[in-house]
């Protein structure tokens, strides 16, 4: 299959790297000028336990691309994602298959403004990746997908989609119910992302407090109840287990969430498209959520103190 990796950051580089080895032609799409400099002239290398690999590949900045593909993955940021669309226009005219596993909710709704609704198959992953320097992986442990066609009886190619993903390695199932596991998965990441990034801790750290439980229903009940209004599954009590579930050092613990990592780096985070979303939706579906809106107005204020654009 042809495919593009739009937004071959951490992890547009690893699924990428994984779908060639398969047999598949990938590029990668990037606009970070040195890291695909750093591609093209010397291969992308994957650092894992401490073992560095070396893999040519294809990378080439949005405008530089005519290829036509078949399947193209978005793996921009949420917010970065309007923007790489727009750059891909020549592309998405061929109608391509279009998967997004983007954390935060509402990017279904932002690649609805440029691809018809029955060409997209969004989703959930959990595996990861860290970007380490232009043209640089580090990657440890595995993951798996949960994915599912937006108009599934008009999306005949979804078989031929999971089998190029699982043929890659990397573990895609089908889900039943793909908005309720992409508010699962911002629910936890409202609650970890961003009262970690807030209160400069590490999971385990966040965990011991002993009012962990009280921060997390003021974000998770909010997420229910606007759930709720949307007509999308959400449950607060088993996103707050599989939340306690993450704090042991040897599952999750030790880990600073993405957002503590942009906003010690001075990127712009994901806020809009978590807590930010919810507050949002809220407003507009009359039911209102204060802390998801003061939550997000925290984390700008850190990011405009910061000097992050
Ligand atoms: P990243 O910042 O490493 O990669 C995004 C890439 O997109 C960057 O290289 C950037 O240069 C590129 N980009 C942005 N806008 C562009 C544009 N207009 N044109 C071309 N290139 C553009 O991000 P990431 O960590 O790979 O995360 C991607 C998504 O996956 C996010 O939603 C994130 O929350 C989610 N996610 C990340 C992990 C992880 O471990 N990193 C795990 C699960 C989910």
């Amino acid at each position: 299959m042809k495919i593009a990796i739009a937004g071959a950051g951490a992890m547009g580089s690893r699924f990428g790297v994984k779908l060639q080895n398969a047999g598949n032609e990938v590029t990668l799409i990037d606009n970070w000028a040195d890291h695909v400099q750093a591609i093209q002239q010397n291969g992308l290398t994957i650092t894992q336990n401490g073992h560095d690999t070396v893999v040519p590949m294809t990378a080439a900045a949005p405008q530089d691309v005519t290829t036509h593909f078949d399947l193209i993955i978005l793996f921009t940021k949420a917010m970065q994602m309007d923007q790489m669309l727009q750059d891909l226009s020549a592309q998405l005219r061929q109608h391509p298959m279009i998967l997004v596993l983007a954390n935060g909710i509402g990017n279904v709704e932002t690649i609805e403004r440029y691809v018809p609704q029955e060409n997209i198959v969004a989703g959930t992953t959990v595996w990861s990746s860290s970007l380490t320097g232009p043209g640089h992986i580090t990657i440890t442990g595995t993951g798996s997908i949960a994915l599912q066609a937006m108009v599934p009886d008009q999306f005949p190619d979804f078989k031929r989609l999971l089998t190029t993903l699982n043929d890659a390695g990397l573990h895609a199932s089908p889900a039943d119910d793909v908005l309720a596991a992409i508010w699962k998965k911002a629910g936890l990441n409202s609650v970890l992302n961003t009262y970690c990034t807030l209160f400069d801790c590490n999971i385990a750290q966040f965990g011991a407090l002993p009012n962990w439980r009280a921060l997390t229903a003021a974000v998770l009940n909010e997420f229910q109840a606007v759930a709720s209004a949307a007509n999308v599954h959400f449950d607060a009590q088993a996103d707050t287990e599989l939340i306690a579930a993450q704090f042991a050092p040897d599952v999750n613990g030790d880990h600073y969430p993405s957002m503590h990592q942009d906003m010690a780096h001075r990127r712009p985070t994901e806020i809009d498209f978590l807590n930010g979303y919810v507050a949002r939706l809220g407003q507009a579906l009359h039911v209102p959520a204060p802390t998801n809106a003061l939550l997000t107005q925290l984390i700008h204020s850190q990011e405009a103190l910061r000097g992050i654009p």
